[in-house]
C-alpha cells in the first residue's frame, strides 16, 4: 500500500479498538482495524459477555432452586445442565459477534485479519502487508497472568479464560484473588452448588472498593457459605489427589481446581513499541496523557494496554477520546474519576468517583449519605435486602464526589450518580430528582437526601 492510505490504523479490535473505529468513521476518517483473533476481544469472547451469560443462568437456578419456596414457587425438582448453560453462553456471544461484524461493514471499516506490529510511527505491519496511516492507535488489550511458579494447565490450575470457556464445573474450587474476577467466579460456582474457597493476599475483599463495600461483601459471602480467607500468602500449588493442593502461610487448601485471578498483564510486548519510541511504565502498561497520546507523536493508545481501570466501557470511552483528538474535534479529556466500576457478583458492586477514604485524603471535608436496601420497598419485594447505597459529598459545597452501591442491580443503578458527577452536580440535586416508586433507584435518592440528614425512610 502507498503512503497514508488511511487517516488512522488501529491495532486491536476489542472493546477499545472496534468502537474507536466506528467513531473514527463517524468523524469522517478513513480507518483500518487490525485484529489477530476475533473482533470483540476479551470482553466479547472470554470476559464481560460470556461470564455475565453464565451468571444469568446460575442466578436463575439459585433463585428458583434455593429461594423458590420463599416466593411460593415449588422447586423440588430443579436441576441445571451445565453444557446447556455453556451452549447458551456461546449463543449470546455468537449473536453479538455477528452484530460487531455487521457494524464494521456498515461503517465501511477496513478490517485486516492478522497479528500486527508497529514498523514505524505511521506503519503497521501485518505479515507481508504494510498499512500506512497518519495516526496509529494501540488497543491490544491485556492477557491473563499467574503467580510465579503457578503455570496454567487449563485443567487443574486455570485462568479466567479457562473458567469462562469451560463446559463443566468442578465439585470444589479454590480461587486466588478476591478482586472482580475472583468474586464473580466465586458467585457463579457458589450458586451452582460448588464448594468455593477464596484466598486473598490483602486484608479485605475487593480491596479497590470503599471499605464499607468490602465489609458488606465479606458478610454476604459468609452468609452464602463461601469460605473467604483474607491476608493469605500463597506459597505454591501442585497437583495432588486428583486436584490441586495450595500451600499458604495459613496452611494447605485443597480443591479439584485452582483459579488464579490476581490481575491481568498488558499486551505490550512484541508489537514494536521500542522501535517507534512508545514509552511504558515498569509494569509494561503504555504511558498516555488524558487525550490518550503516547510519548510518540502520531500514536495514541487506549484500553487495558494503558492500565488504569481494565474495564471494557473505560476502553471504549478512551477510544472516543483518542479519535476526537485525532480528528481535531476534542470534546473532553479522559477522566478516570468518572469511570463506573461494576462487579457482577452476588451481591453486585458498583462505584464511581472517590471512596470516602480517598475523598478525605484529597483534603475534602466529607459528608456521607447511606441508605440500606433493607429499608427499601422494592428490595424487600425483590427478596434482596442486603447492602446499601453510599454517597460521598464535599462537606462545604455538597458536590457529589463518589457513589458506592452494593446490592441488587447495583450495576444498573450506578449510571445515575455517574451522570450527576459528570454534570458536576450536588448530592441534594440527585435527591431532588423524582424517582419512580417502587424501584431500587430510590436507594440513591434516599442516600442523597441522607447526605443532609433528610432521608425519609431511615
Ligand atoms: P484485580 O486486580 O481486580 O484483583 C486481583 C486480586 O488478587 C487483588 O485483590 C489482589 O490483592 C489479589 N492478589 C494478588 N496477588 C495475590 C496473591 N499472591 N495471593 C492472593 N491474592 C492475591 O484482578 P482480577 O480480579 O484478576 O481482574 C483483572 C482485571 O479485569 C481487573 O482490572 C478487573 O477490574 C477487570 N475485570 C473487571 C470485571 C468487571 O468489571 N465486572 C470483571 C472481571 C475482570
Amino acid at each position: 500500500m502507498s503512503s497514508a492510505d488511511f487517516d488512522v490504523a488501529i491495532l486491536g479490535g476489542g472493546m477499545g479498538g472496534y468502537p474507536a473505529a466506528i467513531r473514527a468513521s463517524q468523524l469522517g476518517l478513513r480507518v483500518a482495524l487490525v485484529e489477530a483473533d476475533k473482533l470483540g476481544g476479551t470482553c466479547l469472547h472470554v470476559g464481560c459477555i460470556p461470564t455475565k451469560a453464565l451468571l444469568e443462568s446460575s442466578e436463575l437456578y439459585h433463585r428458583v432452586a434455593v429461594r423458590g419456596p420463599e416466593f411460593g414457587v415449588n422447586a423440588d425438582q430443579v436441576t441445571y445442565d451445565y453444557p446447556k448453560i455453556a451452549a447458551r453462553r456461546d449463543a449470546v456471544v455468537s449473536q453479538l459477534y455477528k452484530g460487531v461484524q455487521f457494524l464494521m461493514k456498515k461503517n465501511k471499516i477496513e478490517v485486516v485479519s492478522g497479528s500486527g506490529r508497529l514498523r514505524d510511527r505511521n506503519t503497521v505491519e501485518v505479515g507481508a502487508k504494510q498499512i500506512k496511516a497518519k495516526h496509529l492507535v494501540i488497543a491490544t488489550g491485556s492477557t491473563v497472568k499467574s503467580l510465579p511458579g503457578l503455570e496454567f494447565d487449563g485443567e487443574f490450575i486455570i485462568s479466567s479464560d479457562n473458567a469462562t470457556l469451560a463446559t463443566k464445573v468442578p465439585e470444589s474450587i479454590c480461587i486466588i484473588g478476591a478482586g472482580a474476577v475472583g468474586v464473580e467466579f466465586a458467585t457463579l460456582y457458589n450458586e451452582l452448588g460448588v464448594k468455593v474457597t477464596v484466598l486473598e493476599a490483602l486484608d479485605r475483599m475487593v480491596p479497590l472498593e470503599d471499605e464499607d463495600i468490602s465489609k458488606e461483601m465479606a458478610n454476604a459471602f459468609k452468609k452464602a457459605g463461601i469460605d473467604c480467607r483474607m491476608g493469605v500468602r500463597v506459597k505454591s500449588a501442585k497437583k495432588a489427589r486428583d486436584g490441586v493442593s495450595v500451600e499458604t502461610d495459613q496452611g494447605e487448601f485443597w480443591a479439584r481446581q485452582l483459579l488464579v485471578a490476581v490481575g491481568r498483564a498488558p499486551r505490550s510486548k512484541d508489537i514494536g513499541l521500542d522501535q517507534v519510541g512508545v514509552a511504558t511504565h515498569p509494569n509494561g502498561f503504555i504511558k498516555v496523557d488524558e487525550w490518550m497520546r503516547t510519548s510518540a507523536e502520531s500514536i495514541h493508545a487506549i484500553g487495558d494496554v494503558v492500565g488504569g481501570y481494565l474495564l471494557a466501557h473505560a476502553a471504549a470511552h478512551e477510544g472516543m477520546t483518542a479519535m476526537e483528538d485525532i480528528a481535531g474535534q476534542r470534546v473532553a479529556p479522559m477522566e478516570q474519576e468518572l469511570v463506573t466500576r461494576c462487579t457482577y457478583s452476588h451481591p453486585q458492586i458498583a462505584s464511581v468517583g472517590l471512596t470516602e477514604k480517598q475523598a478525605r485524603e484529597k483534603g475534602h471535608e466529607v459528608k456521607v449519605g447511606k441508605f440500606p436496601f433493607s429499608a427499601l420497598g422494592r428490595a424487600i419485594i425483590h427478596g434482596e435486602t442486603g447492602g446499601f447505597a453510599k454517597l460521598v459529598a464535599d462537606g462545604k459545597t455538597g458536590r457529589l464526589l463518589g457513589a458506592h452501591v452494593v446490592g441488587p442491580n447495583a450495576t444498573e443503578l450506578i449510571a445515575e450518580p455517574a451522570l450527576t458527577q459528570l454534570f458536576q452536580g450536588d448530592a441534594w440535586e440527585l435527591g431532588r430528582n423524582i424517582h419512580p416508586h417502587p424501584t431500587l433507584s430510590e436507594a440513591l435518592m434516599e442516600a442523597a437526601l441522607a447526605v443532609d440528614g433528610k432521608a425519609i425512610h431511615i
